[in-house]
């Protein structure tokens, strides 16, 4: 069970936190702003406070991982997020990464397929401040009943680009997705030029838990 508080020793350590991602080469304000207002420590059970103002990945229920604060900055980085966007999530996880992308001021819905982490995180959300569309299922489908989307965020390693994902993207919107069939993958932008056309770019390699489903591993 989370704690819903924030004291000044955990509003201390946030700052510590942004601090390091700032030594680390993140400055995009909005960013920042995000991580100095979306307590990460609520995501993480009590006892690892310290834990959750470090600058690493940490497991959660189901066997998943919180993705590490630096990872979670560089993805929203590459997402080039405006305000008031609708962005898919496909991943939720902890629900730290919706709450810094709807703390931006995007629309979020995300999608996760581990019942037990769906369950803990929609009730966990239910108690926070931000509009954010939990929904249970196969990510790798998209959500096609709430398509087209601004923005498309995976949060898990794919093997290759879910062509379900591009078509539900807007002229002009992005995809942002790890990609590989080994250990890492490289973190992949893909811009919808127009109906047909879309633009690759990679980037670092990451490591990330599998995307499993009908168009994931
Ligand atoms: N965004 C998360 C956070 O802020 O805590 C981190 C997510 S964790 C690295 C990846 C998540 O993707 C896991 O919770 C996993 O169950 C989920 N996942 C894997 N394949 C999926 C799929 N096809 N659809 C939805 N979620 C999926």
């Amino acid at each position: 069970m989370a704690l819903l508080q924030d004291t000044p020793l955990t509003r201390g350590l946030r700052k510590q936190l942004i601090k390091d991602l700032q030594d680390k080469g993140f400055h995009d304000l909005p960013i920042l702003k995000a991580f100095a207002e979306v307590p990460r420590h609520f995501f993480l059970p009590p006892i690892f406070l310290q834990q959750a103002y470090s600058d690493v990945a940490f497991p959660i229920e189901a066997g998943q991982t919180i993705s590490q604060p630096s990872t979670v900055a560089y993805q929203t980085l590459l997402l080039q997020l405006e305000p008031r966007q609708k962005v898919l999530e496909i991943g939720t996880g902890s629900g730290y990464q919706a709450c810094i992308l709807a703390s931006i001021g995007a629309t979020v819905y995300t999608i996760e397929r581990q019942m037990k982490l769906f369950n803990a995180t929609k009730a966990l959300l239910n108690n926070l401040p931000y509009r954010i569309i939990c929904r249970f299922g196969d990510g790798t489908l998209g959500l096609p009943q709430e398509a087209p989307f601004d923005r498309i965020l995976v949060t898990a390693g794919a093997p290759e680009i879910p062509k379900n994902l591009l078509k539900q993207l807007v002229i002009g919107g992005k995809l942002v997705i790890p990609v590989g069939d080994g250990e890492t993958q490289t973190m992949t932008r893909v811009t919808r030029l127009d109906e047909l056309t879309f633009e690759t770019e990679q980037f670092q390699d990451f490591r990330f838990v599998p995307l499993i489903g009908k168009q994931g591993w």
